[in-house]
């Protein structure tokens, strides 16, 4: 296929003539690699990274710190630490039937690979695969989000800095830039966003048989039972909500709660919300904002939705549209028409919902897309087993909430509608890498005596194999 009038035709085309060459680097190349990435987030643009977040909507410093800095450091230190063994010949065994020879797995890189990501944690979310892409032996372009410009402007400087353009490039731009990379035949895809755009983006990929990360979102569904213990619930959802302004894909969506509890709960809400970010929200330095006005009309309209049927508004509720500000909202009594209950909130209000039996609650959150997060409050352990073996979820965290992404160990992921693929850790560099399967024969094998011509003896051994072997 020609893609000369792709106007990334060039700078795809450079990465793939050097892909062997970025494929061969030994593991203490990469590592170098990845030093210098740590060493530009954690010293040279730190700062600059801060100032940029709090222009795009105003996040606060030390959550630019822990949730931007500190979680891609994180990864860097954990893929350093463990490269060497991934980067070795995975022996496995021989089956008796293959006798004479010996077999291992070699991760390669994939290729060329291409990075969408999304707005709500910039820096984590495009340098955060960029890290296993790396350490797997890929060329990269990456295409971060249009909706954070000064943040994508550091970004763009930093890979411009600190890599040759034919082993990383970033492409800053819109929906557009992204369609027309789209195009080109990548080796790999690791796309995060929202569902919507994944299956655009498997729908493009499909032409070149592309393989495809999605790292999508959803309705993250929070249960809290009557044996939680509710403050150190509230303390942990309130967090977990209203951090990055409940712009986080992982984010509590919405409550299902306990019928004999809910009033507590929400005066224990009120009470924590007020602790956190003080009596007026809007004055306070830890809360971020709304990213833009498209979002923060969709919030708007979205509460004005609930209670145009018949929601309450139990708390919050204040708006101002000059600086795309809603404070802390909880919201009852929901229909289940209503936006809130429908569409991934991705925003500072929370719906909560009762429950009365195990069933009823386990049937609810079935008859919903299997979630990125299912979070559960309980210290009943019957109940929390029978809530993990009978709903299927991305990741569940157990009286947290959010603490399940920053454990580089575990994968980290959706299924299905939240997602295909896992990032982090050892799942992150597989996902960049191709599973290359290696057999030698050092003798003769047992396989020789199955060669034609097949004679009663050879059709005999044949049926001892089956038998046997
Ligand atoms: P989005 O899907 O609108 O955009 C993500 C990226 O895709 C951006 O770079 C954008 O330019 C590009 N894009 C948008 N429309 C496109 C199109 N039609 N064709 C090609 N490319 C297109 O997502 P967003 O609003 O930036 O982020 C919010 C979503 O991301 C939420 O659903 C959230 O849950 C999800 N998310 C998931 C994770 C995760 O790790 N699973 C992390 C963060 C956010």
């Amino acid at each position: 296929m020609n893609y000369s009038n792709n106007p990334y035709a060039s700078l795809f085309k450079s990465q793939q003539e050097h892909q062997f060459y970025v494929g061969n680097s030994s593991y203490k190349q990469r590592i170098k690699k990845l030093k210098a990435l740590k060493n530009a987030l954690e010293k040279t643009y730190r700062h600059e990274i801060a100032e940029a977040l709090h222009q795009d909507f105003k996040k606060p410093k030390i959550e630019v710190d822990l949730t931007e800095i500190y979680l891609v450091v994180k990864e860097i230190k954990h893929t350093i630490g463990k490269l060497k063994d991934w980067l070795k010949k995975h022996r496995v065994d021989t089956p008796l039937s293959l006798l004479g020879t010996s077999s291992y797995i070699k991760y390669e890189p994939k290729g060329v690979c291409l990075i969408i990501s999304p707005w709500n944690y910039p820096v984590n979310l495009t340098f955060g695969p960029l890290v296993p892409a790396i350490a797997a032996g890929n060329t990269i372009i990456i295409k971060p989000s249009e909706m954070t410009p000064h943040t994508s402007a550091v970004m763009a400087k930093m890979v411009k800095a600190l890599f040759d353009e034919n082993e990383v490039a970033l492409v800053e731009g819109d929906v557009q830039t992204s369609q027309e990379l789209l195009k080109l035949p990548f080796n790999h895809i690791f796309f995060t966003g929202s569902p919507t755009v994944g299956k655009i983006v498997m729908k493009a990929a499909s032409a070149h048989l592309t393989s495809v990360t999605l790292e999508l979102g959803g309705k993250s569904p929070t249960i809290v039972h009557d044996s939680a213990d509710i403050k150190s619930a509230v303390k942990n959802i309130v967090w977990g909500k209203f951090l990055n302004n409940g712009q986080t894909c992982i984010a509590p969506d919405y409550i299902l709660i306990h019928e004999s509890i809910k009033r507590e709960f929400i005066e224990a809400f009120k009470d924590q919300v007020i602790q956190s970010y003080s009596e007026d929200p809007k004055t306070s330095e830890d809360y971020s904002r709304i990213v833009n006005i498209k979002h923060f009309e969709r919030l708007v309209n979205a509460i004005e939705d609930a209670k145009a049927k018949h929601a309450n508004l139990e708390f919050g509720g204040d708006i101002d549209a000059n600086s795309n500000y809603i404070s802390p909202t909880l919201i009852s009594n929901l229909s289940e028409d209503s936006t809130l209950m429908n569409e991934e909130i991705f925003g500072p209000i929370l719906p909560i919902k009762t429950f009365s039996k195990t069933d009823e609650l386990i049937g609810y959150i079935n008859s919903k897309e299997k979630p990125l997060a299912l979070y559960i409050y309980a210290q009943n352990r019957k109940f929390i087993n029978t809530v993990l073996k009978n709903t299927r979820a991305g990741s569940t965290c157990i009286n947290s909430n959010a603490l399940q992404y920053s454990n580089h160990n575990l994968p980290f992921g959706g299924s299905n509608n939240s997602g295909i693929g896992k990032s982090h850790g050892f799942f992150g560099f597989q996902e960049f890498s191709n599973a290359r399967s290696v057999l030698k024969r050092h003798m003769l094998t047992p396989t020789y005596a199955l060669f034609p011509p097949y004679t009663k003896l050879k059709e005999k051994i044949a049926n001892a194999t089956i038998k046997w072997f």
